[in-house]
């Protein structure tokens, strides 16, 4: 809303004059849809419903939120499990490649008896060295660590339950998710095993890796984005009209007046003043495709933006308007990054040919392949993933752990995260600009400070650019603080 259309007399806005004689209801309907009827899953059969899982994570996700503990930490247990036999295997086969024994790969049957036998000797190991309290102490890390990362979800996955529900409900989908380490984890081993040779494998790991990290966070999220369990909890309960500006109750009062507190309009306090963005709204792929790039750039003026978002609900969209961000900033990242090489391979090897320490030795094909394609993909995927552990941190420190409102909050920086583009463009510049200093001018005078003495011209400029993007990703709490400003009072 503008300051000009605040000035506006009120029968001059949007409503038709029928509409706004009109009294405010006393209730309004509860924001959150009626929960899905969870089915909660036996124990024993939770590793069966963890492998179902990964192929239905929507589907399933509420009924293995609301399955008990104990089918829980049972499908965490059998994971982890898996995941060190798996890790026990990888032990092995480097320990054969290392006293020359001819590294064949044995049939599977073979492998898990050999990684078994490997798992008892190394629990036999751990108990004789009076390794137990350490490994205590990290087991202990590890599953403190799960409490913290389910804490961070809660804004992600909140759907209007209490504070414990909803704790209790992230805790929980995160022991189911742990069956999503195992395929990864048996992933990254093959790649080693079969690959062998360390410098060419380097980025075919890291690529195996990265991606099974980013299934993980995708299916975690799926297995969120419905809520199955008992309906209570503030999202779930009617609510009066409050004004949006100062949060005077508005019940009775006329439609057509203004707030008694702070004189705005009634008007521009109704839910359906709110919509969600298009692209929220849009109900196909080709529509998100069509719809992004004009939500993002709405999402960039955050206060006009946010005055029009409805933050109650299509909080699975904004989660999914996040992760096509992080996607763009992924993709984009890959695509400089494989420019970047081809320019440094034929511009460098100009260069280089005149250098002996940088003597560029004849590149095989495989050598192409990885530096042109396998680097670029760790590269992207590497910042996707950066870019989104940063906007659940943020989604996280902006619900105060969680604690307050963390579904509303959640929404919000979901929508915030297309300003996180910002910050990755200045990064690149800045990479390039700090090349360009470095390799081409390559200032070599040094500055007297009072203090610090003489510090280099080429430090100082250095840490000039980097503080661009540092002060891009900075500015960005401002714009979260904007949106989550503008939206404190909305009624949908
Ligand atoms: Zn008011």
């Amino acid at each position: 809303m503008s300051r000009l259309e605040m000035r506006k007399p009120v029968s001059e806005l949007s409503p038709t004059p029928d509409d706004l004689m009109e009294l405010v209801a006393e209730e309004y309907p509860a924001v959150e849809p009626a929960p899905v009827r969870a089915k909660p899953v036996y124990w024993l059969f939770a590793p069966l419903a963890a492998v179902a899982a990964l192929v239905f994570p929507r589907r399933l996700g509420p009924h293995l939120a609301a399955s008990g503990w104990l089918a829980a930490y049972f499908v965490h247990f059998v994971s982890v499990l898996v995941v060190i036999v798996t890790l026990a295997i990888l032990v092995m086969f480097a320990h054969m490649q290392s006293s020359d024994i001819a590294p064949s790969i044995p049939s599977t049957g073979a492998l898990v008896r050999i990684a078994l036998a490997w798992t008892v000797l190394l629990g036999v190991s751990i108990a004789d060295t009076g390794a137990i309290p350490h490994v205590g102490v990290g087991v202990a890390l590890f599953e403190g660590a799960l409490c913290l990362v389910a804490m961070a979800l809660m804004p992600l996955l909140a759907a209007g339950e209490s504070r414990g529900r909803l704790y209790g409900r992230c805790i929980r989908l995160l022991l189911w998710s742990t069956a999503t380490l195992v395929m990864p984890t048996i992933l990254f081993s093959l790649t080693l095993i079969v690959m062998g040779d360390r410098n060419t494998t380097v980025p075919y790991t890291v690529v195996a890796a990265l991606a099974g990290l980013a299934y993980g966070a995708s299916v975690l999220l799926r297995l969120g984005s419905r809520y199955g369990g008992k309906p209570t909890g503030p999202g779930f309960e009617p609510r009066a009209l409050h004004c949006e500006d100062c949060h005077y109750n508005l019940t009775r009062q006329r439609r057509d007046a203004r707030c008694p507190e702070c004189g705005r309009p009634v008007v521009f306090s109704l839910p359906e003043r709110r919509e969600m963005p298009p692209f929220a709204a849009a109900r196909s792929t080709w529509g998100r495709l069509r719809t992004f790039l004009p939500t993002l750039w709405a999402s960039l003026f955050a206060k006009e933006f946010a005055r029009r978002l409805a933050v109650h609900r299509g909080r699975a969209e904004a989660r999914r308007f996040a992760v096509w961000v992080c996607t763009l900033i992924g993709l984009a990242s890959a695509v400089t990054c494989c420019i970047w090489t081809i320019v440094m391979l034929t511009v460098g090897e100009h260069r280089w040919s005149h250098d002996a320490e940088f003597e560029l030795l004849p590149i095989s094909v495989p050598g192409y392949v990885s530096d042109l394609i396998v680097v670029p993909i760790a590269w992207g995927l590497g910042n996707a993933l950066a870019v989104f552990a940063v906007t659940m941190l943020a989604a996280w420190l902006a619900s105060w752990l969680g604690l307050r409102q963390p579904a509303r909050r959640g929404l919000v920086v979901c929508y915030a995260s297309g300003w996180m583009i910002i910050p990755s463009i200045l990064s690149a510049l800045a990479g390039l600009a700090l090349w360009l200093v470095m390799e081409v001018w390559n200032p070599t005078s040094a500055i007297r400070f009072p203090v610090v003495g003489l510090v280099d011209v080429a430090v100082i400029i250095a840490m000039c650019i980097v503080a661009v993007p540092v002060a891009g990703l900075l500015l960005w709490f401002g714009h979260i603080w904007r949106m989550l400003h503008a939206t404190r009072y909305a009624n949908a």
